[in-house]
Parts: C-alpha cells; structure tokens; sequence
C-alpha cells in the first residue's frame, strides 16, 4: 500500500505546454545559475537541464538585459520558461512580452498597487500564470512587526497577496511559501494547503551544498507530497542545477509517485567486493542520466550474493576475481571478463530502453 496519500486537488493553471494542479503530474522544475544575458550559456544549461528531465525552467531577470535576452533564449529551447523578478515591475513587462511563459514575482516587494495592476494586465494579455513567491526573508514588514517571520507570518503574506490580484480578477496564480528550515516550510505549506486551492509549488530555499541540501529538501518536499501536498517542486543546492533535477526525480521516485529513467539498486560493499564499486556505479549513473524509459538496474559487488540481493533489478551486473556476470531478476544470462562490466550493462540498458519505446510505439 502506498504511504503517499492522494493528492490535493488544485485549481489547474498552464505554465506554457505545462499544466500544473487539477490532477497534473507533479512536475520538476529547476532554475539556471548562469546569466542570463549570456544567451548561449543560458541555452545551453537549460537544454542539458531538459535532458535531466526538468520540465519547467526559471530564469532570473535582474535588469532589462536579460529581460530581453528571453526572446532570444525561448527561441531554442522547448520547455516553459518563468522569469523571476525581484522590485523592478518594468521586467516583468518585458519578460512577458518578450516570450516568458509565466511571471513568478513577490507583489510585496514590486511595490505600489497601480504597478502590480500594470504587471497583471500584462500577464492577462499575454496570457501568463503568475507565482508569489513569498520567502520567509522577504516578507512585508508589517507583517513581520506583528506576527513575526514563521509558517503564519508566510500564509498571512501569502493570502494577502493572493487576495491582491485576485482583487484585480486574475486566477491563474500558483503559491509558494519557502523557508530555508524544513519545518516552517512544512508548517506553512500546510497552511496555506488548508487555506487555498491554488496549486502549490514546494521547495526548501536556499537548502544548502550537497548534502544538507538533499537532506532537507528530501524530508521537506517528501513530507508534504506524501501528505498530498504540490504540484510543482524545486530542489534548491548550491551545486550544478542537474543535481537538483536528480535529486527531485529521486524523491519522485522514492514516493512513487512518477517514474522516469533508471532506478539503481547498488550494495554498500563489504569485505566480498574485488571491483571498484564506487567509480563503477558512478559511471553507470552519469552515462545513464538522459534515459527516459522506466528501468531498475542493479550494481552489485560480488557475484555470490548480488543477484539474489537485487532480485527485482531488470538488469543488473557483478564482478569478483576477473569475472563479471550479467543477471536479468535475479537470474545468470552471462559471464565476462570483469573489465566489461559498465560496457555489457550500458549495451544490455541500451536495448531494454529501445524495446519498451517499440512496446510504446515512440520514435527516437
Ligand atoms: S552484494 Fe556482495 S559485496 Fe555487496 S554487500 Fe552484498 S555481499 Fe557484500
């Protein structure tokens, strides 16, 4: 039985191609760390981003440089781009008619009334979602003053900008509410959840390196999607944006709730493995991270107890004293020279990924 529970419906919003909420699988999204004036590089982490498996991307636009930069970047890329204003409510005009798919913007902090108005009139023209994004760092101070800056201060900020531009009759609004601690993240998602049918979109800000930003965006997106909570999700990491595109898809995977590319079962070693398990499964992992089709590949180190401990693996290898042996759920197909392992794994993924495609009638 899952232990996820099933999921909120949202009122369903597009962001380009990409619908989100109202029953939407629940899509990944990420945001590029290059300049964005700097097209080609843009382009190019966007696109190896897409590969990854993003599905929505968020560009930040600081000045009008790069608000123009969008039309240019749109051009070569296929998947939704959101353009990510802080103050300046001209950028957001001109993200929006330069291309941008959707504004994400913090209406406490584009300033007066009249300039927000003119920022939805454009998104209603150009037809746009809009995202609040409040930040717990960022709320109004008002705000701040009398309830302070925890779960309640961020829905309070939250509802009073959703009344804002619901006030200037646009719906089309998707919420986050972010903190870079995971419990007044899961506090005020919750929240806000229990106030609104507005689709959410989860992620614990500024999550940290490596491995305290797995960590808590692992607890924090986990907690509330298994509570049925999300519709979009980001996985925040002071890396390489494709580690964030991995980590979303293996939280994803983990609940259960979408399936895409490879799943790798790999043992921790113990005194029975003779291979470099470690630089193997690595590599297997890279050399793997543009497949699409569902497959769960096991990397096991010794061939004794390996293909009975990844039983369920669709594919799987495992070495010890020169010999390498490929296994297919748990059962031998063949023996090799140890040295083939990652060649006759890659080969044997290879023709897994393009039969399910032929079963699935897909080209490419
Ligand atoms: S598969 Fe073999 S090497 Fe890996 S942990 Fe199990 S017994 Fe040890």
């Amino acid at each position: 039985m899952s232990i996820v529970k099933e999921r909120k419906k949202t009122r369903q919003v597009s962001i380009g191609s990409v619908k989100v909420g109202g029953g939407a699988p629940v899509a990944v999204q990420s945001m590029t760390n290059t300049y964005t004036q700097d097209v080609d590089a843009t382009v190019s982490q966007i696109k190896q981003l897409s590969k990854a498996g993003c599905e929505i991307i968020r560009v930040a636009i600081p000045d009008m440089e790069a608000a123009l930069a969008v039309k240019k970047i749109k051009k070569q890329i296929n998947i939704p781009l959101i353009a990510d204003i802080h103050f300046d409510y001209k950028l957001a005009i001109a993200s929006a008619e330069n291309g941008a798919d959707a504004l994400r913007i913090n209406p406490g902090n584009i300033g007066t009334k009249e300039r927000v108005q003119k920022v939805v009139q454009c998104a209603k023209d150009n037809g746009l979602s809009i995202r609040i994004g409040v930040n717990s760092g960022s709320l109004e101070k008002d705000i701040e003053q009398s309830i302070g800056n925890g779960a309640k201060a961020m829905a309070a900020s939250a509802e009073r900008n959703v009344e804002l531009l619901r006030g200037m009759d646009f719906h089309d609004i998707k919420l986050s509410v972010k903190a870079s601690d995971v419990s007044r993240t899961v506090e005020a998602y919750r929240l806000v959840s229990s106030q609104t049918d507005l689709p959410l979109h989860l992620g614990v800000t500024e999550a940290g390196g490596l491995f305290a930003g797995i960590s808590k965006s692992a607890i924090g997106i986990g907690m509330l999607l298994a509570e049925g909570i999300g519709d979009t999700i980001r996985v925040s990491l002071t890396r390489d944006p494709v580690e964030e595109i991995r980590t979303a898809w293996e939280i994803l995977r983990a609940l259960e709730i979408r399936k895409r590319g490879v799943e790798i079962i790999s043992c921790p070693t113990c005194g029975r493995c003779r291979i470099d398990l470690f630089d193997i499964a690595e590599k297997v992992e890279k050399a793997l991270l543009e497949v699409k089709v569902p497959v769960k590949i096991a990397i096991m180190g010794c061939v004794v107890n390996g293909p009975g401990e990844a039983k369920e693996a669709d594919i799987g290898i495992a070495g010890g004293d020169g010999t390498g042996i490929l296994f297919k759920k748990g059962k031998l197909i063949k023996k090799f020279p140890q040295e083939k392992l990652i060649n006759v794994l890659l080969e044997e993924v290879k023709k897994y990924t393009m039969s399910r495609r032929e079963l699935n009638g897909e080209k490419g």
